[in-house]
């Protein structure tokens, strides 16, 4: 049984350096489409064409390298482990703790009456790594370990997204969708020349290129699209993909703390970081959330405002 887990890790393992070698075999043929068959070459035409290669190429290599640089965050960024000897904090030990502490962790015992925030408090262990869970870490059987803040894990990226690279995730799909449709518009005169014109430029291989380029990037824009527009919304309730499907019995939802708050524990509070994959030392210092373990909670914000 052992070895037939193994060889599945094994196998799992080789499909994620197929999976990279794909993404990038895409990206290649895009940019052999876009900058060395197309764009490129009529950069030198003059007139119109010369300035729409103007726009084009810095336009298309900046979208590149944020698309590439998130891509490989996420990739090689440890989605967050729990520490070794992890324990949530007891019951006696919180009777000991001075009344702020209490606050923190306890909210008010009006608030830990409530249904909600008992599901939240309880404590969870994880059977297959032996050790105890923080709150909204979850156990993924692909890595075989439990992952601060799991969301979800990805093939395309051969990892799990979790607690320190959903943001960089984010980002990925961001530049993704924007890098996917400025080839889709550039690409797209050369597409309806296909059906319109009898004599296009090129030979018959990069016209192939180019009709594949386009209806790749054009399918990735859409299915991205889609898929960005439902993580904004989990990001604006502080949800992760897998919370937002087990949720859905509890009425209020106690860490969403209102859109920005939410949003900032996500991107994190200093706004030259939020187009880039990384943070900045203060946030990672100030916001609780960054580090994977505590998450505020509304009820313990409502118990921190005085009477
Ligand atoms: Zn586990
Ligand atoms: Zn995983």
């Amino acid at each position: 049984m052992a070895w037939n887990v193994f060889k599945f890790c094994t196998a799992l393992r080789a499909l994620g350096s197929v999976i990279i070698v794909f993404v990038l075999g895409i990206v290649s043929l895009t940019y052999y489409v876009v900058v060395l068959a197309d764009y490129g070459p009529s950069l030198f035409l003059g007139g119109l064409d010369s300035l729409l290669s103007l726009l084009v190429l810095p336009l298309f290599h900046s979208l590149l390298v944020m698309l590439l640089w998130s891509y490989f965050s996420v990739v090689l960024t440890d989605p967050g482990g729990v520490p070794p000897n992890w324990r949530p904090v007891t019951d006696e030990e919180r009777g000991e703790a001075d009344s702020l502490v209490e606050s923190e962790y306890n909210g008010s015992d009006l608030a830990s009456n409530r249904l909600d925030d008992l599901d939240h408090q309880r404590v969870r262990f994880c059977q297959k790594c032996n050790q105890f869970k923080p709150p909204r870490c979850h156990h993924c059987s692909v890595c075989g370990r439990c992952i601060l803040k799991m969301d979800h894990h990805c093939v395309w990226v051969v990892n799990c997204v979790g607690a320190f690279n959903y943001k960089y995730f984010l980002l990925f799909l961001f530049y993704t969708f924007l890098e996917t449709t400025v080839v889709t518009l550039s690409l797209l005169p050369y597409f309806i020349a296909f059906f319109t014109e009898g004599e296009i430029p090129g030979t018959p291989g990069t016209l192939a290129a180019t009709f594949i380029t386009f209806i790749l990037n054009f399918a990735f824009a859409l299915s991205v699209m889609g898929f960005l527009i439902m993580h904004l919304s989990l990001v604006g309730a502080n949800t992760t993909t897998i919370e937002a499907y087990e949720k859905k019995t509890t009425p209020k939802w106690h860490y969403d703390l209102g859109r920005s708050i939410n949003f900032e524990q996500v991107f994190g509070t200093d706004k030259r970081y939020w187009f880039i994959p990384a943070y900045s030392e203060e946030d990672l210092r100030r916001i609780p959330a960054l580090q994977g373990l505590e998450y505020p909670t509304k009820p313990e914000l409502n118990a921190l405002r005085p009477l």
